[in-house]
């Protein structure tokens, strides 16, 4: 092995032009092994199509892992073949003969494969016996073979037209070696029409042919290795690619799972490391009585939860600190994550500083704004006569105000007048100032994207201290990989005295249950209650462009005509059950403030039923909401109609949710997950079910399923275990070296295998 290079060398991998036969005494020999371009070691002919692949250099190449592997004595079922696709079938030789035409020139080898059972015929054309010769004699009855090409039909029997193919064996040079490669498992790579998997498997042997073991450097710590029993990656490398059994590509992928988990784990770590190394400002507790945030608790109308007041500790403690919090407050719809960031919030009002709010929608950030002040009662009347002693304000700023509104709030915020400054994306506006910003509250968090709160933080006079708040459970291994660059704090249990909210679904078909549903609201209306009925779009036949059902699944195309606000509005006023009834809507092509209006309506109780979108969807707070109708409710994401079922049941009144969806006659993915809501209303049992329904990519967002992402083999549900390992050894080797001076390789690893996507996915965290 060659020695660590020191850490102040820039990596040499960097250097334009290596020459293609290194030196051996070259210390950067290894990396350039794997980065030496495929023209080089394979020759421009055969590196071509895998250009077009995006597979240039070695490591491109070595890193694309076969899918699966055939069991050589495993045929494919020729039953299922369907005319027009593109396949690779294995199956036997029966039978091989070469005929001549006599309406033109030339000959014609027809071949019949066979699963035991379906037989599939192979036809070679051409001018010249020679050539079909040569595949007769290849195409020898008894042989298993390998054979690539688009099923077409000929005559009723399905056919390949010049397949391409090997024949399992072939290639070794004596009968012994065709026995036990007959035997191997054969790689099956994500291939393509132009490169069919065995000339990727052909290629990788002439690459891994050239490649020695000094050359390649493993970015795993050789004690890391030792420790869990993963082979080097040289060795894992081979036996991913030509195992000579089942065993030896399961102990390689283990071990390529667990480099992409320490690789991932290491790069957040270390950012983890040296955020907490900038500074920021201190904000502790002010002592004594007389502070805003000892005046609000001794006014709260309702004991904090137990989870509310730890929380609460572990923020407190974090913005006392010289160094900047980072962290992410997850907990189910309607846990009170407001209240522990007001908090926060007057915390840091107290210590002389700022707070803003940053919310994903209008109507939410004016929500926020609303209920804010009503926490605070006389504590958020600074300035103003009634106000109490050491008062603050809170002021919103959103687009939609008028000019002469922004320049009063802008002035509030620059003065410092305001402690808390509430808004949406106008609040990272260059005009927006701040006299002292020392928190930055993101609510909601996957809406807003890393660029929008850096631009926030960057108006502090020091780094602001961040808390993220999110109402998505996320389990713990997933939320180690997503956000593993934040400290987590989770709030489990809901404020007592929460009323249940039951779920149901109601068959769309039966005109008796949807007339039982709007008995239903108008029953709880007369009690004073508000009902909430949404729907997939705003008008008729208008795609979901503002409405957008974000986490739908394209499962099920939009075969029917999805219910409008417009069209069901229409409908229930003609309702004589709801004579009497004041329905509104709510969308998102309505103004700001006609939003607004619409929701203070619907809260004050000058509103009855509001039709509306998703727009409702997140954190909108009106305690006398009982019922939810969710219109085609199979067309929502689980996490979605959870969080818009989070919209009732928030009073001590107990809720009703319906889930309105046609029935269909087989099992759906769409019906499990409504069952799965009737069933539970546990925020993490859901989050769970969500994700075994999902695929991988889904779940990480798309940056994840982007080529040459830094995931391919590890998948962040089953592989919790692996994770969990790889954060612990990610966070002892960077405890005790920081910078990783001493561990190059990794070093180089974190820099170079993660690429642009996957940074980028990184700093949305
Ligand atoms: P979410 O976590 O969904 O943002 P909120 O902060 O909006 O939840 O809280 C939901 C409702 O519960 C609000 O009306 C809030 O005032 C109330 N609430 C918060 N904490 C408590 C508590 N400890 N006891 C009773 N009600 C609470
Ligand atoms: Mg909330």
């Amino acid at each position: 092995m060659s020695e660590p290079s020191p850490s102040t060398e820039p990596s040499p991998s960097t250097e334009p032009d290596l020459p293609a036969v290194v030196p051996a005494d070259f210390d950067a020999a290894a990396l350039a092994f794997l980065e030496r371009p495929l023209t080089k070691l394979l020759g421009t002919r055969a590196a071509a199509p895998l250009a077009k692949m995006g597979l240039e250099t070695a490591g491109d190449l070595l890193r694309h892992y076969p899918r699966r592997y055939a069991e050589p004595g495993t045929l494919t079922d020729i039953s299922e073949l369907a005319t027009g696709e593109h396949v690779t079938v294995m199956a036997k030789i029966s039978s091989a003969t070469i005929r001549h035409m006599r309406s033109r020139a030339g000959a014609m080898l027809q071949a019949k494969v066979s699963d035991g059972v379906d037989s599939l015929s192979l036809t070679f054309f051409a001018k010249r016996q020679g050539v079909l010769r040569m595949h007769e004699d290849k195409l020898r009855p008894g042989r298993v073979g390998l054979f690539t090409g688009t099923v077409s039909d000929y005559r009723g029997e399905r056919q390949l037209a010049h397949p391409d193919y090997v024949i399992v064996g072939l290639d070794a040079d004596d009968e012994d070696e065709a026995i036990a490669a007959a035997a191997k498992p054969i790689p099956m790579y994500p291939a393509t029409a132009q490169v069919p998997t065995w000339r990727i498997e052909r290629c990788v042997a002439t690459v891994l042919g050239q490649m020695h073991e000094h050359d390649v450097i493993d970015p795993i710590p050789a004690s890391v290795r030792a420790a869990h029993r993963l082979d080097s990656l040289f060795d894992s490398l081979r036996r991913i690619h030509q195992p000579d059994t089942d065993d030896d590509w399961r102990r390689a992928r283990r071990r390529f799972r667990f480099e992409e988990a320490f690789i991932v784990q290491s790069a957040l770590v270390r950012r983890k490391a040296e955020h907490a190394q900038l500074d920021a400002t201190a904000r502790p507790k002010r002592p004594g009585g007389d502070g805003l945030l000892a005046r609000f608790d001794s006014a709260l109308p309702f004991d904090l939860t137990r989870g509310q007041v730890q929380v609460g500790h572990e923020i407190s403690d974090d913005i006392s600190s010289t160094h900047p919090m980072q962290r992410l407050l997850q907990g189910d719809v309607g846990s009170g994550k407001t209240v522990v960031a007001l908090r926060a919030m007057l915390q840091v009002v107290d210590a002389g500083g700022q707070a803003a709010l940053l919310a994903p929608t209008e109507v939410l950030a004016a929500q926020h704004a609303r209920s804010i002040e009503n926490l605070l009662g006389d504590l958020a009347l600074g300035g103003m006569l009634g106000g109490a002693a050491h008062a603050t304000r809170v002021v919103l700023l959103t687009g939609s105000m008028t000019t002469a509104q922004k320049r009063k709030a802008l002035l509030d915020a620059a003065s410092g007048g305001a402690g808390i400054v509430v808004g949406t994306h106008a609040l990272l506006s260059e005009h927006v100032q701040f006299a002292d910003l020392g928190l930055v509250v993101v609510d909601e968090q996957h809406r807003f994207g890393v660029k929008q709160r850096d631009a926030l933080r960057s108006k502090g006079n020091t780094v602001p201290h961040l808390l993220v708040m999110t109402a998505t459970p996320i389990p713990r291994t997933v939320a180690m990989t997503v956000f593993g660059d934040l400290e987590v704090s989770t709030l489990k249990e809901l404020p007592a005295g929460r009323a249940a909210v039951a779920t149901h679904i109601v068959p769309a078909q039966n005109s008796a249950w949807m007339n039982r549903t709007w008995a239903r609201a108008r029953e709880e209306i007369d009690k004073g209650r508000r009902v909430y009925v949404v729907c997939p779009r705003i008008s008729p036949g208008v795609s979901e462009e503002e409405d957008a059902l974000e986490d739908a699944r394209p499962e099920a195309p939009a075969e029917r005509e999805l219910t409008s606000v417009e069209e069901l509005s229409a409908y229930l006023r003609t309702l004589p059950v709801f004579h009497g009834v004041t329905i509104g809507v709510l969308h998102g092509r309505m103004t700001p403030a006609d939003k607004d209006a619409t929701m203070s309506a619907f809260a004050s109780g000058a509103i009855d039923l509001l039709v509306s979108t998703t727009v409702i969807e997140v954190g909108v707070d009106v305690p006398a909401a009982s019922v939810m109708v969710v219109m085609d409710a199979d067309r929502f994401g689980i996490s979605q109609l959870h969080q818009l079922r989070g919209r009732i049941g928030r009073g001590n009144l107990p809720g009703v949710c319906l889930l309105v969806a046609p029935i269909p006659e087989e099992p759906s993915d769409a019906l499990v997950r409504l069952e799965a809501l009737a069933r539970t209303t546990d925020g993490f049992e859901l989050a769970a079910t969500d994700l075994e329904l999902r695929r991988e990519g889904d779940v990480l967002g798309a940056a994840q399923s982007g080529r040459g992402s830094t995931l391919r083999l590890l998948r962040v549900m089953q592989d919790g275990d692996l994770i969990a390992m790889a954060r612990e050894d990610a966070e002892r080797i960077i405890e005790a070296d920081p910078t990783l001076a001493n561990h190059a390789d990794l070093r180089t690893a974190i820099d170079s295998y993660l690429d642009e996507d996957t940074q980028e996915f990184l700093e949305r965290t």
